[in-house]
């Protein structure tokens, strides 16, 4: 009944994205890499020109890291391009350049956690496996009437409950739908409940506590201050690449660093420089100030010629 109701709201009201008109697993794989941490209409024109530049597994397995991280620029997260390089070479030199089909094998595949690979295996292959993101998560406490935070704490629960109502023909179809009913008409903050096709099964709905379930989260938000150097000599800039590992890994970017405690920012330019560098600053002029926000943290960039 419950996905009777779902899938039939999901037909008539379905957003036309590009990746919803393919049944190939690698653009569906791309897609959903593409999705975590990046809203719909941003991923769009990504989607749209990686599939022109690596059109299929063989292509991404070819390419070289620098132009698939080039490629993924403005995306962030750039973990999710470096292992989308390493599991296309994997399939290309273990499943003749297919995606497996089998939960066992795609698990072990680096950026196959538990939410791709139900995703790929459902969307892809039509596999009964629930997928369980930030809105799935969200629809399902207020529909079970699972208060508290909305953290994972209940997710065995709901992984459960969604075993039994899964529509074992549509699978593929029934999780869009969920993840669809989150983003449109259960969302976050309003959930748009007379609209709801799934509303007769609502327990948050009929205690009247959607607006409560989940508890909303309290948000600690850093601002950091960051000082950058921008040397230039005959219309030439020196960047410099970061570290293989920790935040954006492999990168390149201009000398500079956090500002210290008590240190005004000339003063850290001038330290960054000779620390990374082991040059001396002889003027710092400033350029511009940038802001630049992530999802735990506001950066106020500060540069200097
Ligand atoms: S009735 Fe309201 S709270 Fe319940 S699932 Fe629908 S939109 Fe969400």
């Amino acid at each position: 009944m419950f996905s009777r109701h779902l899938l039939g709201w999901y037909q008539r009201s379905k957003r036309d994205l590009p990746w919803r008109k393919t049944g190939d697993p690698y653009k569906i794989w791309i897609s959903e890499i593409m999705l975590q941490q990046t809203t719909v209409n941003a991923v769009i024109p990504y989607y749209k020109r990686w599939l022109e530049i690596f059109p299929d597994v063989k292509a991404l397995a070819r390419a070289r890291l620098q132009t698939v991280l080039k490629t993924w620029q403005g995306l962030g997260y750039y973990e999710r391009a470096r292992n989308l390089c390493t599991a296309a070479k994997i399939f290309v030199n273990k499943y003749e350049g297919k995606i497996p089909a089998e939960y066992e094998k795609l698990e072990k595949i680096p950026g196959f956690g538990p939410y791709t690979t139900a995703a790929v295996l459902s969307l892809a292959f039509n596999k009964p496996h629930p997928v369980l993101d930030a809105n799935v998560r969200r629809v399902m406490m207020r529909i079970l009437g699972i208060h508290g935070e909305a953290n994972g704490h209940h997710d065995q629960s709901i992984l459960a409950e969604l075993q039994t109502i899964i529509s074992i023909k549509s699978s593929g179809s029934f999780n869009q739908a969920l993840m669809e009913l989150g983003a449109l008409i259960c969302k976050a903050r309003n959930p748009l409940c007379l609209l709801c096709p799934v509303q007769p099964f609502c327990r948050a709905f009929k205690r009247g506590e959607q607006e409560i379930i989940p508890k909303p989260k309290k948000r600690a938000y850093r601002r950091v201050e960051a000082v950058v150097g921008i040397i230039e000599k005959d219309g030439r800039f020196l960047i410099q690449k970061r570290p293989a590992t920790g935040l954006l890994a492999g990168l390149w970017e201009f000398p500079g660093g956090k500002v210290k405690r008590g240190e005004t920012r000339e003063k850290a330019v001038a330290r960054e420089i000779r620390e990374e560098l082991g040059a001396e600053v002889a003027q710092a002029t400033f350029l511009v100030k940038v802001n630049h926000s992530y999802t735990q943290f506001q950066v106020n960039l500060y540069a200097y010629a």
